[in-house]
């Protein structure tokens, strides 16, 4: 198949991650845009990006682009693209989102309904027919109006990239798992090094870095919509890419990942997911409360999501918990800690300013990501 424009959203502000993530599978970028990378592709492209890519939220096919101020112009610019180069005879198919900013057309249940009458007139003539039974496979289209600029994707992916299917069990407030990739990546942390979450929940930052640490795709375990697109990817690409996913797969590494929860029910649901996503043997989960958090060896990170007082009564308890955070931090020699979170006063009562700070959505709640830098280890040889 020819070379597509495949368009990745993302975490706004995490566009640099994934941008590497996608120069490493060996793909050219063709625009990196607030919270989505665009890069040509095949269907086996398709397939591998869907699989392996981390801190993706899903992989679109970008079918065509137009500007539009009116709605006779987005009917129009609509069924000039060649859907019929996608979409079957028995396609169902439907714009499943349409996200307008700063565009005069911002309705998105009329964007929806006018692009749908678009496509199905488009595909009339296109298949001499006058009625689509919708049976087959599903196609979901998104769109986004920028500035009066459309832009038209095909889903590939379906249910969202964030979730890899080992999260069955949930905590409260889980981070999504392709921000908990994001932030790991974000920091020198590799898999000879420590790692700890001492506020682990459902094991979210443990599990992501074990699976990093084995060289394992997110999606190995999980289904896409776009596997019913013969004509598109097919099912030997599909396997292919699968096939290579699990060749990488090292399960002998030994990283010390250690995930912590004063809930002795969290602890069990981390340990649950992990053993899902098949890394429970990288990860030593454990019930222990912050005030206990202590570690023998150097060099190690913290990397976490405290608890930020959503709710009123725990507000109250902010303080003390993250001047306990600052102490224990302290204590552990020659340390980093990196901290998602968004209670205001992190830093004052940690007691000491962060050496980088990253404004992050997580959700559309604003949070900020707090790093404080530790040492570089000295040479391995050296290393105690
Ligand atoms: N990142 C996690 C969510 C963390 S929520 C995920 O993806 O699931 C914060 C967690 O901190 C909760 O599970 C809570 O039980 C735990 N916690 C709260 N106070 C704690 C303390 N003093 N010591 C250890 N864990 C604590």
């Amino acid at each position: 198949m020819k070379k597509m424009e495949l368009t990745a959203p993302c975490h706004f502000g995490l566009e640099a991650v994934l941008k590497r993530e996608i120069e490493d599978l060996g793909y050219e970028i063709t625009e990196v845009a607030d919270g989505r990378v665009t890069f040509l592709g095949d269907g086996e492209a398709l397939c591998r990006a869907n699989i392996c890519l981390r801190t993706a939220e899903r992989i679109l096919v970008k079918v065509g682009s137009f500007h539009a101020e009116t709605f006779e112009e987005l009917f129009q610019g609509t069924r000039a693209i060649s859907w019929e180069e996608y979409i079957p005879k028995d396609g169902k198919f439907w714009v499943a989102k349409a996200a307008s900013v700063k565009s005069k057309l911002f309705s998105p249940s009329d964007i929806q309904s006018v692009m749908k009458k678009a496509m199905v007139e488009r595909l009339k003539e296109a298949y001499h027919i006058s009625w689509f039974p919708e049976e087959g496979a599903s196609f979901p289209m998104r769109v986004f109006l920028m500035k009066d600029q459309v832009t038209v994707g095909l889903d590939t992916t379906g249910e969202s990239l964030h979730k890899r299917g080992y999260r069955k069990l949930v905590a409260q407030a889980p981070i999504a798992e392709n921000l908990a990739a994001a932030l790991i990546m974000l920091t020198p942390w590799r898999k000879d090094r420590i790692l700890v979450d001492p506020f682990c929940g459902s094991g979210t930052f443990p599990i992501e870095a074990a699976m990093m640490a084995a060289n394992m795709a997110p999606g190995m375990k999980r289904g896409f919509i776009a596997e019913g697109w013969g004509h598109v990817a097919s099912g030997t690409l599909w396997k292919d890419a699968r096939e290579e996913a699990e060749e990488l797969v090292d399960l002998s590494v030994k990283p010390d990942i250690q995930g912590y929860d004063i809930d002795d029910h969290m602890v069990s649901i981390a340990r649950e997911n992990a053993k899902k996503a098949g890394v429970a043997q990288l990860i030593h989960f454990q019930r222990r409360e912050l005030q206990e958090l202590s570690h023998p060896k150097k060099y190690g990170f913290i990397i976490t999501n405290p608890p930020y007082g959503e709710r009123l009564h725990d507000k109250e308890q902010m303080p003390a918990l993250y001047q306990m955070i600052g102490e224990r931090f302290r204590s552990l020699d020659s340390w980093s800690m990196y901290l998602i979170s968004a209670y205001e006063n992190a830093e004052r009562d940690i007691g000491r300013k962060a050496d980088k700070n990253r404004k992050i959505y997580n959700g559309m709640m604003k949070a900020y990501y707090y790093q404080f830098l530790g040492p570089r280890p000295p040479r391995r040889e050296n290393v105690p």
